[in-house]
């Protein structure tokens, strides 16, 4: 019998990819998503796989699974769109340390290897630039998006003491803003944004003066980068960070989108959101010495394979998601 690998969030933006991947592997792939991000047009391909089987349930709520001959659990479930995780604040923390401890709790039971998708916005405001995974960040505890970064905070608390307590075998990987083709359109992103903004002939909304910076990472490169990560015996238990180092400032991504859309649309300028980070760049040094990873693909043609994404699935489409 095929070892099943568990992907909770799998019918996600990246939870969706990774399932491709882990399939492409040879592995039996359980998924499971509540669907209140994820959305099933992401995985409709995989219904015909035998070695594919999805479940709709929500992490916070009692996991069962217990049919399933589980070996590793890639642990995704959360919305992570600053849009969408302020939403439901209250359900954003939840999911963050509710159901990552039963995710942890069923990996105990079962001997499975847990990897935590964490986040950048674990460092924060970051005063430290680029962030090296040693940072211990700047994130404000009681802002609005407290409930996403000290969830994840908390999840890899929890990664960490279940590691140390019940000696489980952990990754964590803080992922960098990332994109690519299963955005939604109403993400909420600055990618797709821009992108769906660029493509309808609509003002690209920047938030703030556009000085701001993040470091994109396309997503075959972030998948590559957790699959290894999972592999990897040298990575140890601590976490490391899966990004792109090229960094942007939000008004260069905007016009580097305009020209490749050959779009007429205006920019203009709203008011910045709070805790807004002003900077953000990972260090990869440790994923590149000790996994031997890093990105490819370069922010341009990232966009390139986005764009025609969004042109070809999306704006054909009558569905407004
Ligand atoms: N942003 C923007 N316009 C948009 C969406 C986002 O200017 O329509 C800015 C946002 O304020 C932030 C950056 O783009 O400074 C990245 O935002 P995003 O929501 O993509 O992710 P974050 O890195 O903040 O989680």
């Amino acid at each position: 019998m095929k070892k099943t690998a568990l992907v909770t969030g799998g019918a996600g933006f990246l939870g969706s990819h990774l399932c491709d991947a882990l399939l492409r592997q040879g592995k039996s792939v359980l998924c499971l998503d509540d669907l209140s991000t994820g959305r099933m047009e992401n995985i409709a391909h995989l219904a015909p796989e035998s070695s594919f089987e999805f479940i709709r349930r929500d992490v916070t709520e009692p996991l069962g699974l217990g049919q399933f001959d589980i070996a590793e659990i890639y642990s995704l479930a959360c919305p992570a769109s600053p849009v969408h995780y302020q939403h439901n604040p209250v359900k954003t923390i939840r999911t963050n340390f509710i159901g990552t401890a039963q995710v942890l709790e069923l990996a105990t039971k079962i001997n499975a290897k847990v990897l935590l998708a964490s986040t950048s916005e674990v460092y924060g405001n970051p005063l430290c630039h680029p962030q090296r995974e040693e940072y211990w960040g700047n994130v404000n505890p009681i802002g609005i998006r407290g409930c996403y970064d000290e969830g994840k905070r908390a999840a890899e608390c929890l990664m960490m003491d279940y590691h140390r307590q019940k000696g489980l075998d952990i990754r964590i990987v803080r992922i960098f803003n990332t994109y690519g083709p299963r955005m939604a359109k109403n993400d909420g992103r600055v990618v797709s944004n821009f992108i769906v903004q660029a493509l309808a002939g609509e003002d690209i909304t920047i938030y703030g003066t556009g000085e701001q910076t993040r470091s994109f990472c396309f997503v075959s490169d972030l998948i590559a980068g957790i699959l290894i990560a999972m592999e990897s015996e040298q990575i140890g238990c601590l976490p490391v960070n899966i990004g792109n180092s090229a960094e942007e400032r939000v008004l260069d991504l905007a016009s580097t989108i305009l020209r490749l859309t050959q779009s007429q649309a205006k920019i203009v300028f709203k008011p910045l959101p709070a805790d807004d980070p002003q900077r953000r760049r990972p260090d990869i040094s440790r994923a590149q010495t000790v996994l031997g990873w890093e990105p490819r693909i370069k922010l341009e043609q990232g966009l390139r394979e986005t764009i025609k994404y969004f042109e070809e699935i999306c704006l054909l489409r009558s569905d407004t998601t």
